[in-house]
């Protein structure tokens, strides 16, 4: 009725129907088209990090659509580099060893910051502060800020072995290096995707030119939609 056509090859708008991981799914499809596309979210349960609108809603989400009248929020990929491989997250990176504990250094701008003994590292976005990065105890981080966090995955500390232990919140314009021998069943994670990494490797994390264009049709703010989340 509105002269809008359905178009999967090229869309300028993707509606993401489902919770926070079919977002994340939706944003990996369409990975090489970014800077042409948004994104608009109903959640299918409560509302998400990512929907503004309920299912119950869903007839106000298409009204809002169609007059158009929305806020564009840029959420910036964080790039991975996996031994001269480059792969990208909205939410983080987990490099991780379910298995063996694994012994990670990990530079920041190729200065040492420790040798961490541990099941892995996750380093994540902003947008991911919320996800995994909550659950390992790392810190929910503002929406608009633009950083990366690391925070240990179950390390050892005892007389021998020593690691910072908190999570570390960088700004975004920084490198983070990690460097390991990789022992059989360790996996990289990153969002909904894993591949395995074995032996010598280097993973390289930066904040990306890469954005996610998040298409707000009615404003919801961060503080709110921690309270009705958590
Ligand atoms: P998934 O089932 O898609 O997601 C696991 C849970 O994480 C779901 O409840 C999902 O919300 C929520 N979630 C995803 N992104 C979020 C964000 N930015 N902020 C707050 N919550 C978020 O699991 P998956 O396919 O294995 O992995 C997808 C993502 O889920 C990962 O990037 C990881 O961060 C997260 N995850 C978290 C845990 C954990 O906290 N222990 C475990 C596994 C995965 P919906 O229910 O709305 O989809």
């Amino acid at each position: 009725k509105n002269g809008y056509l359905y178009n999967e090859e090229d869309p300028e708008l993707v509606c993401v129907i489902g919770g926070d991981g079919t977002f994340l799914s939706a944003v990996h499809l369409f990975l090489n088209k970014l800077d042409k596309v948004m994104f608009a979210a109903i959640n299918t349960g409560n509302l998400g990090f990512f929907s503004d609108y309920t299912k119950d809603e869903a007839e106000q989400f298409v009204r809002d659509i169609v007059e158009d009248n929305k806020n564009i929020e840029r959420k910036k990929l964080l790039e991975i580099d996996i031994n001269g491989n480059k792969y990208y997250a909205i939410n983080e990176m987990r490099v991780e060893n379910p298995v063996k504990t694994q012994e990670i250094d990990v530079y920041i701008n190729e200065e040492k910051l420790e040798t961490c003994h541990c099941t892995g590292i996750s380093v994540c976005t902003q947008t991911g502060s919320t996800a995994y990065n909550r659950s390992l105890k790392g810190a929910v981080v503002e929406s608009g800020l633009e950083i990366m966090e690391i925070t240990e995955i179950t390390s050892v500390h005892h007389t021998y072995f020593r690691s910072l232990g908190v999570p570390l919140v960088l700004s975004g314009n920084n490198k983070i290096k990690l460097e390991s021998v990789f022992e059989k069943n360790a996996v990289v994670c990153y969002d909904r995707e894993y591949l395995p990494v074995l032996g010598n490797s280097t993973i390289t994390c930066t904040l990306s030119d890469k954005e996610v264009n998040i298409a707000h049709y009615r404003p919801i703010s961060y503080i709110s939609r921690l309270y009705h989340l958590f």
